[in-house]
């Protein structure tokens, strides 16, 4: 996480779209919209497919992250598998065209009553059982097959606290001390451990990465049968201006030599998974919003510029405090001169509405240097292909849900969800006969 003070945080730059772009975007799509750089999610696929392994690694997009169908055909299109967190990240999945045999389901909610999930893993969807209690739900339901289990390894490791899933303070996952309990559980339904899952949290380090998968290896020798590690997601990445770089092929690299010796002692070689969301995302979505106000609390307070998004489309610095670089664009298309420092409040009426909190502490505000803007302007919310859209205080204050836009590798932009209408907002609302008449 970068470490930024009132005084000197660096200004940030435009990640992929050009300052005429953003405003072609604006004027051709409306603000707030998202805009995603098919260009960008493609390099990163084919990064991660570099990264050394000992015998063959899988990449599962965190479907989480973006689940917009667009978004998932571009994967499907490269070959890449996919990571659902909930039956309906399944069917959504699905929808969009996604074999089910290449889904891996990790949730926390499995409804085993429901006609959808078993449905879906007769259709070859794969689950990963993230307790003891799905773990006998799911043998109950498909005795005899195959099955995945998610281990918290008893430590994790995250951006903050709240991007952590593993620990004892993590419900995630079965705790690393009750395979015994797993044993029994494989045992009375005859279910076949093929695959071993961590998850430890979002942004987090490698040097807590590879234990975890040591862990799992340690698991594994008690498994004949499993034949995937699976290391969940949360890699790394370079957002802020001033953010080291991350090289992920280094522990790529360790791992690749401890399945190597996991190999000299067990004679099994066992294939690598990772689950990146933000990773293959987050830097290839922008906001593009347009600057609706400039207001000021006098000499010893704050400068504030008001956008038309918020919390309804970028919930993560006021949840995490997490820094997104923003970047000044003029009505022209054009990259003004620096201004004073400011702070970016939200569109929504409550307080919580900044996009300029301390990186990891949501109730402080840290202002940023952009560029000098005017109502009307644009401001461009970087870093948000990933947990914006899909993670958003959608329709609050009923805000309808932005566009998201597309960059084609050929540079054209395309819609690949439309603006919500009040039509669709209100569409479920019903009110009580006696209710519909018009106060006297
Ligand atoms: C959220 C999640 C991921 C993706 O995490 P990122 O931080 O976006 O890379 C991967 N696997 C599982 C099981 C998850 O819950």
């Amino acid at each position: 996480m970068s470490v930024q003070s009132d005084t000197s945080p660096a200004l940030e730059q435009l990640k992929f779209l050009s300052p005429a772009e953003v405003r072609h975007v604006a004027e051709t799509f409306g603000t707030p919209a998202f805009v995603y750089d098919e260009e960008r999610i493609r390099a990163g696929v084919a990064q991660l497919q570099q990264l050394p392994s000992a015998y063959g690694h899988t990449i599962r997009y965190s479907l989480k992250a973006s689940p917009s169908a667009a978004v998932i055909r571009i994967f499907d299109s490269m070959g890449v598998e996919f990571d659902a967190s909930s039956v309906w990240e399944v069917i959504r999945a699905v929808r969009a065209g996604v074999a089910p045999e290449k889904i891996l389901m990790t949730a926390q909610e499995a409804d085993f009553g429901s006609t959808e999930l078993p449905e879906l893993i007769r259709q070859g969807l794969k689950f990963d059982a993230g307790s003891l209690q799905q773990l006998a739900e799911y043998g109950q339901a498909f005795p005899g097959t195959e099955v995945s289990v998610r281990i918290n390894p008893g430590f994790g490791s995250g951006l903050v606290r709240r991007l952590t899933s593993g620990g004892p303070d993590s419900s995630f996952g079965i705790w690393h001390e009750q395979v015994a309990e797993v044993k029994a559980l494989v045992e009375r339904y005859s279910l076949t451990v093929v695959r071993l899952h961590v998850h430890i949290g979002s942004g987090h380090h490698a040097d807590v990465l590879l234990p975890a998968a040591r862990r799992l290896l340690e698991i594994a020798k008690d498994f004949a049968d499993v034949h995937v590690v699976d290391l969940g997601g949360g890699y790394r990445l370079t957002v802020m201006a001033d953010d080291p770089e991350y090289d992920h092929s280094e522990w790529a690299e360790e791992l690749a030599s401890d399945l190597r010796l996991f190999q000299e002692e067990t004679g099994r070689e066992l294939h690598m998974e990772m689950e990146p969301g933000t990773f293959l995302v987050a830097n290839a979505g922008a906001i593009v919003a347009k600057v609706i106000d400039v207001v000021s609390t006098g000499d010893e307070g704050r400068r504030f510029v008001k956008i038309n998004a918020g919390l309804t489309e970028i919930l993560r610095p006021s949840y995490y405090g997490s820094p997104h670089p923003v970047v000044a664009v003029t009505r022209k298309g054009e990259l003004p001169p620096e201004g004073p420092l400011t702070c970016v409040a939200g569109h929504c009426c409550i307080a919580g509405d900044m996009l300029t909190t301390r990186p990891g502490s949501v109730e402080e505000l840290s202002p940023v240097r952009l560029g000098e803007v005017t109502p009307g302007d644009y401001l461009v919310i970087e870093r948000s292909g990933g947990y914006c859209a899909s993670m958003s205080m959608k329709n609050f204050n009923s805000y309808p849900e932005a566009p998201e836009v597309l960059r084609r590798t050929d540079g054209t932009f395309t819609l690949i969800r439309s603006r919500q209408t009040i039509d669709q907002l209100t569409a479920n609302e019903l009110i009580p006969d006696d209710l519909r008449k018009a106060s006297a």
